[in-house]
C-alpha cells in the first residue's frame, strides 16, 4: 500500500494499475491510510482550508438527451423553469454578503442567442452588484468559441464541464449521436486558450466503466492539466433510459469508489482544487465531509431557491430539497470545522494549480 500510494504520488505518468488498485480499494484500514494520505497532501499543498461554491441552479431548460441525466429533453414530466435575472442576481448579492468566495452558475445546455446574451448580461449585473468580489464560475456546457470568449469577458473566469468519462466507446454509449467525445475534448481545450481556470470530473459507478476506466480517467485529468475537479457518484434517475442498464457496483460501493477516486486524484495532482461533489451527499448525509476527508477542498452549499429545487433533479435522492440557503450555510459550515478544516470566507480561493500555470503571463488577475 505504502508503496503504491508513494508511487501514484511521485509518477510523472502513475501506472494505470496502481490507480486502479487504490480506486478498488474495500478494506476499511487500506482504504483509511489512502485517504488519510491524501488529506496530508492537501494540507501540505493547498491548506486545511474549505472553499464555498454557492451554487445556483438558475435554469433546467435544456436541448440535449444524455442517457443519465433527470432534466434531458426527454424527461416530459419535469416542469421548466428559468430563474428571472433580478432573482439570480438577489441570490449572488446574497452568497457575496455572506463572504461566499465565489458562484457557480448551473443549468441545462442551450446555445440560442438569446441565452448566451441573457448569461453575458447577467454576468454583467452580477459583477455591478458584486463589486467584481465575487468568483463566477460557469457549468453551462459545450459551448461556440464566440461564446466562450463573450463571457470570459462578462466576468466569468472558471468553467466546469465534465467529460463524463475519458472512455469513447463508454461516452458514446451514455450520449445520443449529437453528443460526442471529440466536442466536449475540443471545448475544453478551448476554455483552457480562452484564459478560464478549467475543470472537469467524471460520474464514477456508471454501467459499463470498470477501475481502469476511472484509472484512465485520473491520467486524462493530467494530461489536460485542470485546474479543477468535480466528481461524484453516477445514480440511476428512473426517468431516464440508463436507469434499466445492469451496474456491477452497487450505490454503497460507488459512494466508496468515489471517495477513493477524490483520494487517488489529490496525490497524483497535489495543488488542484477538487470539489466534493453534491451527489456524495445524495448517497449518505455526511458525503460532503467524507470527501473533504478524502483530499477534497471546495463544496458547493446549494443557493438555488426552494421552489426551484424539486424541478432540478438530476438524480434523486438530492439533500436539502426544502431547506433553504440561509440553513445550509450555518449547517454547512460547522459541518466543516468540525473536521478541524477552516473555512475560506471571503475568498476567491482560485486553484493553486492555475495560479502556477499563468505565472509569468501578463497578468489578468
Ligand atoms: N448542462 C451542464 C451542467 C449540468 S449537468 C453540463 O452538462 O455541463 C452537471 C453534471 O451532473 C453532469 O456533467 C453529470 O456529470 C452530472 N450528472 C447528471 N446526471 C447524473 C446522474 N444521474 N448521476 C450523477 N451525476 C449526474
Amino acid at each position: 500500500m505504502r508503496e503504491i500510494i508513494e508511487r501514484v504520488g511521485s509518477a510523472q505518468r502513475p501506472a494505470v494499475e496502481d490507480l486502479a488498485r487504490l480506486i478498488g480499494l474495500e478494506k476499511p484500514e487500506e482504504i483509511a491510510e489512502l485517504r488519510e494520505s491524501a488529506n496530508r497532501i492537501k494540507a501540505q499543498t493547498v491548506g486545511r482550508v474549505v472553499y464555498f461554491r454557492g451554487l445556483i441552479e438558475f435554469s433546467n431548460v435544456c436541448a440535449r438527451n444524455c442517457h443519465y441525466c433527470g432534466i434531458r429533453l426527454g424527461n416530459r414530466k419535469v416542469r421548466r423553469y428559468t430563474m428571472p435575472v433580478e432573482e439570480i442576481v438577489e441570490v449572488a448579492r446574497w452568497a457575496h454578503l455572506q463572504q461566499y468566495g465565489s458562484i457557480v452558475l448551473q443549468s441545462g445546455e442551450r446555445r440560442s442567442r438569446q441565452f448566451v446574451r441573457f448569461v453575458e448580461d447577467l454576468l454583467g449585473r452580477i459583477n455591478a452588484a458584486t463589486n467584481g468580489g465575487l468568483g463566477v464560475t460557469l457549468s453551462l456546457g459545450e459551448q461556440a468559441p464566440e461564446t466562450y470568449r463573450r463571457w470570459f469577458q462578462a466576468g466569468a473566469h472558471r468553467y466546469l464541464l465534465r467529460i463524463e468519462t475519458s472512455n469513447p466507446a463508454l461516452f458514446r454509449a451514455l450520449h445520443p449521436p449529437s453528443v460526442t467525445f471529440e466536442a466536449r475534448k475540443r471545448c475544453l481545450g478551448l476554455l483552457r486558450e480562452q484564459g478560464y481556470q478549467v475543470g472537469t470530473g467524471v460520474m464514477i459507478g456508471l454501467p459499463g466503466q470498470t477501475l481502469e476506466d476511472l484509472a484512465r480517467d485520473i491520467l486524462f485529468f493530467k494530461e489536460l492539466d485542470v485546474d479543477m475537479i468535480g466528481m461524484g457518484p453516477y445514480i440511476a434517475h428512473e426517468a431516464t433510459p440508463l436507469a434499466a442498464a445492469e451496474n456491477a457496483f452497487p450505490e454503497s460501493r460507488r459512494l466508496e469508489m468515489a471517495l477513493n477516486m477524490i483520494a487517488a486524484t489529490r496525490l497524483a495532482m497535489p495543488d488542484i482544487n477538487i470539489a466534493a461533489a453534491t451527489a456524495l451527499q445524495a448517497l449518505t448525509p455526511t458525503g460532503r465531509e467524507l470527501g473533504v476527508l478524502a483530499g477534497a477542498n471546495v463544496v458547493m452549499p446549494n443557493l438555488t431557491p426552494v421552489k426551484y429545487r424539486q424541478d432540478y433533479l438530476l438524480y434523486p435522492g438530492k439533500p436539502c430539497l426544502d431547506e433553504d440557503a440561509e440553513k445550509c450555510r450555518h449547517c454547512l459550515r460547522g459541518r466543516i470545522e468540525r473536521l478541524g478544516e477552516e473555512v475560506g470566507f471571503g475568498r476567491r480561493g482560485d486553484s493553486r494549480h492555475f495560479v502556477g500555470r499563468t505565472a509569468g503571463k501578463a497578468g489578468r488577475e
